[in-house]
């Protein structure tokens, strides 16, 4: 019943990243550690914390030895030997500790400062991007780059990185040290671990690609409940529970042979790893017992060099699951980059002009289509609009009125023909300047989650207390601010205190109206407000509209006949334009389009009258 689109994405998104790493990850890891420059002095510690932890770590194994063998010739040793070992066995502990210490904590601070950074640069990377760019994408695909893909970095580089190195240290080290103790029994060992190795590595593979696949098939199973939770009206109108049901048991089926499959791979891999391990142990216990029992070897060096086998097996277990993690870092970091690869292809003027008339606008010749549609949304559209004068754009849905304003503040640029404000083309102002001199009230006015002050001040941070009561009084919204008992801080938007579909136009209005524009664009609201409300917006429209070049999106009849000029679009092209009475007598497109859209209004204004 529903789209199948985003589970597939889901599904797509998650195995890109599951493949070998390639050069361009490599590159990018690189990338990535131009992040890590400004914390260069905690890394540093964090590694000189590393190296001399995991150097303490392998001291270990041959102290032990040295007691042992202290131990067992007590004959010929005096009891201060014991004493003097112990302490220093424990004064390397504690050394490690401290040493552990610096590295946890100056590496952690070096990843949340990594972190934050990445964070804070691709959210403003992606302010910059065109409107283009988020509506060819759902904003939960976004926003998981900016939360768990930047947390997935986060890990590798304070902890995942870190470990790896200590990892190849302590790998390095124990290996010669088994060299140094016993050729012979170190020869035996590492003819075992390659094998172990080969393993763990076959398993690790094979586990993850199960537990994507996993992951992918929970993901399906979730779109699926989103979609028919999020629709359920439709499932209750068309009795479609028990069908909805079974798409969603067959989904988690689905999900459950792929976790058995995962367990039967974790259930094997697990026991095979401690085997393996615990095999080795077995013997070199057995091998050198013997050469102990020769006389070739002390008890001593057979406990230091089982310690360092452990530690040698132990830091072998360990890279195989970093290298997973470094392969799902890197598949982050990867959708990371790619965001911040993004351009705005909407490019700043090299030699940039400044407006200086009072808002006219132009449209010569104007076409225009969107970047993935075949057909044009708008063809040879030419008008022109003076400050003071109110134009009405009306046409069928999907005419291309809404895409037509849009190209006034330079959201899109036009695909041929020129778009002026003020007899400037719009390509050679800065963007800023450009939608400095534009306000507009939508449909449907979205507030921030914030004080309403704040709200307002949205187009003019620093506008004044005095001014801000001016423009809310003049937008017919101060009465009702002042009556919520906290006033202009009065919390509204997701969290705060629901306003009704009147009140927000009205603050949209006020806010407009604080930025003092040359240029409105008005998207009327669809759905008619109740008529007090609908007063109130209207006379606050008047206000602002006066003395500006204004676009409205009409649906009302009252819109209509006040605008100055009407033009009727329809398929991307104006095909009629002129005032209400003289298009309604040429009995055109608009006179047809006025008996259907506003018959109902006629009605009552006639029934009121
Ligand atoms: P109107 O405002 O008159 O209803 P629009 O300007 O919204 O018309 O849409 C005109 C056409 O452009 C429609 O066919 C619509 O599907 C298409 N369209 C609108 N926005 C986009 C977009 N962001 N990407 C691709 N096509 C779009």
């Amino acid at each position: 019943m529903f789209s199948h689109a985003r589970r597939r994405a889901a599904a797509v998104s998650r195995t890109e990243s599951d493949g070998a790493p390639t050069r361009r990850d490599l590159w990018q890891l690189r990338r990535l550690l131009q992040f890590v420059r400004p914390y260069k002095w905690n890394l540093a510690v964090a590694m000189v914390g590393v190296l001399v932890a995991s150097a303490l770590g392998l001291v270990f194994p041959r102290i032990m030895g040295g007691l042992v063998d202290t131990i067992v010739n007590r004959a010929e040793v005096d009891p201060a030997a014991l004493d003097r070992m112990a302490l220093i066995l424990v004064g390397v502990f504690l050394a490690q500790a401290a040493f552990n210490f610096v590295r946890v904590y100056f590496l952690s601070a070096m990843g949340e400062g990594i972190v934050a950074d990445l964070r804070t640069r691709t959210y403003e990377h992606l302010m910059t991007l065109p409107v283009k760019f988020f509506d060819g994408r759902k904003t939960g695909e976004i926003t998981s780059r900016l939360t768990s893909d930047v947390a997935v970095i986060q890990s590798t580089v304070s902890s995942s990185l870190a470990a790896a190195l200590a990892q190849a240290i302590t790998l390095i080290g124990g290996v010669i040290l088994l060299f140094v103790i016993s050729v012979t029994l170190a020869v035996t060992v590492l003819t075992f671990l390659p094998v172990a190795i080969v393993a763990a590595a076959f398993f690790g593979r094979r586990l993850r690609k199960v537990s994507t696949e996993f992951q992918d098939k929970v993901a399906e199973a979730n779109a699926g409940a989103e979609e028919s939770i999020a629709a359920v009206r439709v499932v209750k109108w068309f009795s479609a529970e028990a069908v909805e049901t079974d798409r969603y048991r067959s989904a988690v089926r689905g999900s459950y042979r792929v976790a058995l499959r995962r367990a039967r791979l974790r259930a094997l891999f697990g026991p095979m790893v401690t085997f393996v391990a615990f095999g080795t142990l077995a013997f070199v216990l057995w091998r050198g017992g013997r050469l102990v029992l020769a006389g070739q070897m002390t008890t001593g060096d057979l406990v230091s060099f089982l310690l360092y086998t452990l530690i040698v097996a132990g830091a072998i277990g360990t890279f195989t699951g970093l290298y997973g993690e470094l392969q799902e870092a890197l598949g982050a970091s990867r959708r990371i980059f790619e965001l911040l690869d993004e351009r705005n292809d909407l490019a700043e003027p090299e030699l940039p002009v400044q407006l200086t008339g009072d808002g006219r606008v132009a449209f010569e010749d104007v076409g225009f289509r969107y970047a993935d549609r075949a057909v044009d949304v708008l063809a040879g559209v030419n008008l022109a609009a003076c400050p003071g004068e109110v134009v009405a754009l009306v046409g069928p849905s999907g005419a291309g009125k809404s895409t037509l304003v849009q190209l006034i503040p330079r959201f899109f640029d036009v695909s041929s023909g020129r778009v002026l404000v003020d007899g400037i083309d719009v390509r050679e102002v800065p963007r800023r300047e450009l939608r400095g001199r534009m306000a507009a009230v939508p449909q449907e006015t979205q507030l921030f989650s914030g004080t309403i002050a704040e709200n307002l001040r949205v187009g003019k941070p620093d506008a004044t207390d005095t001014e801000l009561r001016h423009a809310a009084k003049a937008a017919n919204a101060h009465d009702f601010i002042m009556e919520f008992p906290d006033g202009y801080a009065t919390i509204v938007g997701e969290r705060g205190i629901k306003l009704s579909g009147g009140q927000r136009q009205r603050v949209a209005i006020a806010r407009a109206l604080l930025k003092d524009p040359s240029i409105l664009i008005l998207d009327e609201a669809t759905s008619s407000l109740d008529s007090e409300a609908e007063s109130l917006v209207q006379e606050a429209l008047e206000i602002l509209m006066h003395g500006r070049t204004t676009f409205v999106i009409a649906h009302r009849l009252a819109t209509v006949r006040r605008a100055d000029r009407i033009l009727v679009l329809d398929r991307g092209r104006i095909v009629e334009e002129g005032a209400h009475d003289d298009l309604l007598a040429a009995g055109g497109l608009y006179a047809d389009l006025h008996a259907r859209q506003f018959r109902d209004e006629i009605g009552e204004v006639v029934h009121g009258a």
